[in-house]
C-alpha cells in the first residue's frame, strides 16, 4: 500500500475504501471485506447513516487501531461552532471510537456562510487529538483561499468530485497551491458511463487490467488520494489490486483527454 504525507506530517494509505450509499448492515460486511482485502482507510459520513456498520466491522476486524485510517464528515446541518462540536461527538460515539484519524466540513454550504466558524471547531477538536487530522471536502477556490486565511490550522485535504469525466485541473491546482492534498470522490464516476468508455476499455487490455483499475491507476499516478467504493467482494478486491502495472505518460494523456468539465453531483456553490 502506497501511502502519502499530509502537510501536517502524518501519512494517510493513498487508496481507500468509500461507503456511500450503502446501509448500515451493507456497511458492517463491505468493510469487512475491505479490511480482509488490506485496505485500511475506510470514509464515511453522518449522512451515509452507517458509522455504526461501519464502526462495528472495525472493532470485529482485529486491525489494530494505529493500522486504521478512519474518515467522517460533518453534515451541512450541523454547521457552526456549538453543533459542530456536538456533531462530532455524536459521529464518534456510533463509530466506537476515541478518536478519527480524519475529519472533514462535508460542504461549504456557503450561503450558510458558517464553515469558519465551524472550522474553529474542528480545529478545537483537532487540538484535543480527536480528530488527528481536519479537512474539507467540495471548498472551491473562493471558500479554500478564505477558509486558509483565517484558518490556524490548515486543511490536510480537499475531497472533491473528480474522476475522468470531470479532472478537475483547476482545482487540483488551487489545493495544490495551499499544501492541501486531493482526495477524489466518486474516483469511478460512479460506474456509470465512465467504465464502458471505449479509450478506457482498450487501455485495460493493453495492460490486462479492467477499466476500474485503469481508472484508479490514473488517480495515484495524478497523486490523488482515491476512495472507491463497491459492496461486491470481487470487486472489492480487484479495486485494490492497482499496484502491479504502470500507465504511461501517453496513457495518462490519453485518460486526461477524456475530460467533459461537467459534474455528477451537486454544486458546491448551492449545496446546503
Ligand atoms: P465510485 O466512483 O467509487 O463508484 C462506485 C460504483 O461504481 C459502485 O457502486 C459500482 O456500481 C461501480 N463499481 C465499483 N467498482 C467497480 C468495478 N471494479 N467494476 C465495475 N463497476 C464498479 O462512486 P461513489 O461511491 O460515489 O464515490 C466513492 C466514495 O467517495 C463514496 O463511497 C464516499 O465515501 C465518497 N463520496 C464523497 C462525497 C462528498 O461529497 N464528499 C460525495 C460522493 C462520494
Amino acid at each position: 500500500m502506497q501511502h502519502v504525507t499530509l502537510n501536517n506530517g502524518l501519512t494517510m494509505p493513498q487508496l481507500g475504501f468509500g461507503v456511500w450509499q450503502v446501509s448500515d448492515d451493507e456497511a458492517r460486511s463491505a468493510v469487512a471485506t475491505a479490511l480482509e482485502t488490506g485496505y485500511r482507510s475506510i470514509d464515511t459520513a453522518r449522512i451515509y447513516d452507517n458509522e455504526k456498520g461501519t464502526g462495528r466491522a472495525l472493532a470485529e476486524s482485529g486491525v489494530a487501531r494505529e493500522e486504521l485510517f478512519v474518515t467522517t464528515k460533518l453534515w451541512n446541518d450541523d454547521q457552526g461552532y456549538d453543533r459542530a462540536l456536538k456533531a462530532f461527538d455524536a459521529s464518534l460515539e456510533r463509530l466506537g471510537l476515541d478518536y478519527v484519524d480524519l475529519y472533514l466540513i462535508h460542504w461549504p454550504a456557503p450561503g450558510q456562510d458558517a464553515y469558519v466558524d465551524t472550522w474553529k471547531a474542528l480545529e478545537r477538536i483537532h487540538a484535543e487529538g480527536r480528530a488527528k487530522s481536519i479537512g474539507v471536502s467540495n471548498f472551491t477556490e473562493k471558500t479554500l483561499d478564505r477558509l486558509v486565511s483565517e484558518a490556524d490550522v490548515l486543511p490536510v485535504l480537499n475531497q472533491i468530485e473528480l474522476h475522468p469525466y470531470f479532472s478537475q485541473g483547476a482545482m487540483r491546482a488551487a489545493n495544490d497551491r495551499h499544501g492541501v492534498l486531493t482526495e477524489a470522490w466518486s474516483p469511478l464516476g460512479q460506474g456509470k458511463g465512465l467504465l464502458e468508455d471505449p479509450e478506457l476499455t482498450a487501455l485495460g487490455e493493453k495492460h490486462g487490467k479492467s477499466a476500474a483499475q485503469v481508472v484508479l491507476r490514473w488517480h495515484l499516478q495524478l497523486g490523488n488520494v482515491v476512495i472507491p467504493k463497491s459492496v461486491t467482494p470481487s470487486r472489492i478486491r480487484e479495486n485494490f489490486d492497482v499496484f502491479d502495472f504502470e500507465l504511461s505518460a501517453e496513457d495518462m494523456d490519453r485518460v486526461g483527454s477524456l475530460d467533459r468539465g461537467g459534474r455528477i453531483g451537486p454544486d458546491p456553490d448551492t449545496m446546503g
